[in-house]
């Protein structure tokens, strides 16, 4: 147990306290400056951070392209909007790319007018993102071009050192790119969001270690918001096209409240590098 031991915040280095046991058996420690308070578990085992994934991550990707896919397109659509450099090649990396489902809708859409590399530290995904026309690296180093665009889709509460991720992700970038991230946010009472429910997950961020994370980084603050764009998935089409209108409504206002309440249990945002 840690419970007594002084640990220290890995984003700010203040003291952390020992808050609570997770349901995944981790210790949870918070950070104790009002400027950061950090939710993180130590690191114990060196691979901590790595996504557990099937044998078969086709089947896994198939599925979650199916499942993703028109919530795939709505994300598209506000990257578009964001982009600045609306001519030629679009250039993203997907980092943190996993099963790469988000990647797989962009490219078939997008088709040559996008180039996307696709990072992941799991060894399970080598020669898998390349099946689908996605730039397949294992650095960033093997990157020689300027990125328009970084996303990372539930990827930095995996990060073993945020700080000192994002600032290698920095010079990628061209001088209009942003980076998209989205992390479940940390909260002090584990009923009041999914962020422990993962068992690779080590940070658990407040807005507040959020945008320190960014700032010590060289990144610019977020704005977090609400975007519709990150709505789970929808109900299945054919089940929805046989039920009433009424019921349709009905439909809409329940599924719009809980995926309000999910959403607002993540932390979603842009960030520029800082001038
Ligand atoms: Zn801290």
């Amino acid at each position: 147990m840690i419970e007594n031991t002084i640990n220290k915040c890995p984003i700010c280095d203040s003291k952390a306290n020992y808050i609570f046991t997770s349901k995944r058996e981790k210790e949870i420690l918070h950070c104790s400056s009002s400027l950061c308070e950090h939710f993180f578990t130590p690191m114990i085992k060196s691979d901590q951070g790595i996504c557990l994934r099937p044998d078969d991550l086709e089947k896994e990707s198939n599925e979650s392209l199916e499942m993703f896919n028109d919530r795939n397109l709505k994300l598209l659509s506000l990257f578009k909007k964001h982009l600045k450099n609306k001519n030629g090649v679009l250039k993203f990396l997907d980092f943190g790319a996993g099963n790469a489902h988000i990647s797989r809708t962009f490219k078939k859409i997008l088709k040559d007018n996008c180039l996307i590399y696709c990072l992941d530290t799991n060894p399970l995904v080598k020669d898998f993102y390349s099946k689908y026309q996605l730039k397949q690296i294992e650095s960033t180093t093997e990157i020689k071009e300027k990125i328009d665009l970084i996303y990372m889709v539930e990827v930095i509460e995996h990060l073993e050192d945020p700080v000192s991720t994002m600032k290698t992700l920095r010079p990628l970038l061209n001088s209009n790119g942003s980076i998209f991230i989205s992390t479940p946010l940390g909260k002090k009472k584990q009923n009041l969001t999914n962020a422990y429910d993962t068992e690779s997950h080590l940070h658990f961020f407040s807005e507040k270690s959020l945008n320190l994370t960014l700032k010590k980084s060289g990144f610019s603050q977020i704005k977090y918001k609400f975007y519709t764009e990150m709505h789970g998935p929808p109900l299945n089409k054919k089940i929805i096209s046989k039920i009433s209108n009424f019921l349709k409504l009905i439909l809409k206002i329940i599924i719009s409240k809980i995926t309000f309440l999910k959403t607002i249990n993540h932390l979603v945002g842009f960030t520029n590098p800082e001038k």
